[in-house]
Order: C-alpha cells, then sequence, then structure tokens
C-alpha cells in the first residue's frame, strides 16, 4: 500500500482568505492548489464548471487523469451521500464522538473512493502536499478518518464583522453572473455561522498541536511572507523561493483548484494587502447584531467587541484581498 498522501486542510468560515492562501501556496514546489475538493463531485464533474487553469473540469488536463481512476459515472450519487452526510444538524453527534475518542463521521462505502481521488491527485500532479480549502469542518473530519490520508488542518479566521460585510456584497462563483449559487446570508446568519464552524473547527482539532494551526487573515495580511513561510513550514512544504516577488506580492500562476469564487483565477502580480472596506460600509446596526452573537469566538480568537475609531488606514497600490474584484469565498 501506498504512504498516506499528505492533505492539508483549509478549515473555518467563508471569507476569510482561504482561496488566496490556497493559491499562494499552490505555486510551491511539490504542492497541488486542489480547490474545494468537496465540491468535485458536483460542481466540477456533473456542472463541468471551469478548474482554476480556465478549462472546463472534464477538459482539465490533470482531471482528466484523475477522472479516470475514480468512478466518476457515480458522481451525482457521491455528492448527495456527502451532502447527506455532513448537515450542519449532524454536528452534535460528531463532537460527542471526537469527544469520545471515536471516529467523528460513520465509514460508508465512497469512503474508499474519496481516498483513491486524493492519491490519484497527488500521483498525477506529482505533489507531496494536496491543499484541499473545503473549509466544512465535517468533511475534513470525514478526511482525517481515512487510513490513506494524513491530515494537517489550517484554521483560517477572520473578523466576523468583516466576514458578514463581505458575504453581502458576494459575487457569482465563477465571475459570471450566477445567481444559482449566489448566496447572501443576512448578517445574523453570516454570524451564526461564523459562530459555528470556528467553534467546532476548534473543538475537533485545537487539541492537536501536529496537526492544526491558526492564521488569522488580519495576521497574514499584516506579514504575508511570514505567514506563508509559517503555513509551509507547519505543512511540510519545502519554503524555497515560493511566489513572493517582495514581502506582501505575489506572482500567481494559474491552478487547477475545483469550485470556489472567481478569485482562483486571479494570477500575475497580486499584492497581499487588508481589505477593510466593512469598517465604513458595515451600518452599526449590523455591527452590533454580529458582534452579539460571535462574543465568545470574538474573545477566543482575539477581536475587540467594541467598534474602533474610524480607521484611518490607507491602502497601498493594488487590490486589496477581499475586495469585490478579488473577493475571497474561504
Ligand atoms: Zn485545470
Amino acid at each position: 500500500m501506498s504512504p498516506p498522501v499528505r492533505v492539508l486542510y483549509l478549515a473555518g468560515s467563508g471569507r476569510s482568505g482561504s482561496t488566496l492562501v490556497t493559491n499562494v501556496l499552490g505555486q510551491y514546489d511539490g504542492v497541488l492548489a486542489a480547490g474545494e475538493l468537496r465540491y468535485l463531485w458536483q460542481r466540477g464533474e456533473v456542472d463541468n464548471r471551469p478548474c482554476g487553469c480556465g478549462q472546463p473540469f472534464r477538459d482539465c488536463p490533470l482531471w482528466r487523469e484523475v477522472r479516470r481512476e475514480v468512478p466518476v459515472e457515480r458522481a451525482g450519487a457521491i455528492a448527495a451521500g456527502l451532502r447527506g452526510r455532513l448537515r450542519m444538524r449532524g454536528v452534535p453527534a460528531l463532537l460527542r464522538r471526537v469527544r469520545a475518542g471515536r471516529r467523528p463521521v460513520d465509514p460508508h462505502p465512497d469512503d474508499a473512493v474519496l481516498t483513491d481521488l486524493y492519491a490519484a491527485v497527488a500521483r498525477h500532479a506529482d505533489a507531496r502536499v494536496v491543499v484541499d480549502s473545503s473549509k466544512l469542518p465535517p468533511y475534513g473530519a470525514l478526511l482525517g478518518a481515512l487510513p490513506g490520508i494524513d491530515l494537517r488542518v489550517l484554521h483560517v479566521v477572520r473578523d466576523p464583522r468583516a466576514t458578514a460585510f463581505s458575504w453581502r456584497r458576494r459575487r457569482g462563483l465563477d465571475g459570471v453572473a450566477d445567481q444559482r449559487l449566489m448566496s447572501r446570508p443576512p448578517v445574523w446568519k453570516a454570524a451564526l455561522l461564523w459562530s459555528v464552524w470556528n467553534a467546532v473547527t476548534a473543538r475537533i482539532w485545537a487539541g492537536d498541536g501536529e496537526r492544526y494551526l491558526r492564521v488569522r487573515y488580519e495576521d497574514l495580511t499584516a506579514d504575508p511572507a511570514g505567514t506563508l513561510a509559517r503555513i509551509a513550514a507547519f505543512a511540510g512544504i519545502e519554503p524555497g523561493a515560493g511566489p513572493f516577488a517582495d514581502p506582501a506580492t505575489v506572482r500567481l500562476a494559474p491552478t487547477h483548484s475545483v469550485a470556489g469564487n472567481p478569485s482562483r483565477h486571479r494570477t500575475g502580480l497580486v499584492p497581499i494587502r487588508v481589505d477593510d472596506q466593512w469598517r465604513q460600509g458595515l451600518s452599526r446596526w449590523s455591527y452590533a447584531v454580529v458582534t452579539a452573537l460571535t462574543v465568545p469566538g470574538l474573545r477566543r480568537f482575539g477581536y475587540p467587541v467594541r467598534r474602533a475609531a474610524q480607521s484611518t488606514e490607507v491602502g497601498s497600490r493594488g487590490v486589496p484581498v477581499g475586495a469585490p474584484a478579488g473577493d475571497e469565498e474561504g
């Protein structure tokens, strides 16, 4: 049996910069930025949405090879099975199992397919590390229980007032108006999802120093090169030169990422800097609602409860991470 595949799993709630982190990591030698692999079956295989390289999923040279090794004819059923196993209402049971030291998600006949998928991806991409930005904690827990996968969890957290603001101005998933998959949850819902998924991520993995690293979006944008070096060391990625043109600018080549938001298609020189439009754009009422619903998480992850005085931060040139043109789903 071949050795397990090292998977760096980006976990947490959406709109936290995970798309950018995934694309940057994908520029290192021996790393494949695979995108949100939990959506491969539906958005990739069934819907044939564009790969990060621009080709339709089924025509992409990498995924064409991988598709030969997994039962793509069952993609719809596999997607439905995953949706059923990863529902929010299953989370309390999952946490009870984690607490009791048991396997967090029940075994399932499709587990072997998932193991084969990650092995095929690593082999055809010649990757020592596969970066999966699926984010959903239960899917990460499912992967972590598979014998063929060596999971490392990168928990990316961002101020929930910023993520709530970001959700409200969300664009289509693939750079075109895409009403079907666009979701603009109200701020209270964005706040609750932030609380649940970040708390669950921490609950499942935070005790495991070897397999878990937490990074805040705000620390990433304050020190992009330093933060990426820390992530690379944690994931077992050879630091090499990496894609940094300077400590806050990366040069991005296309990746083969599946699913996710339009910013995964960004290439060329991309400055990494904070997007804090929410400081001006988020209403007083929304700020209060989100804050009230996220207090335990704010404290836990080191965010202020009170609103700071009007920001005087002035951005440098370029597009900030999280601005509409490059808005980060994760
Ligand atoms: Zn591709």
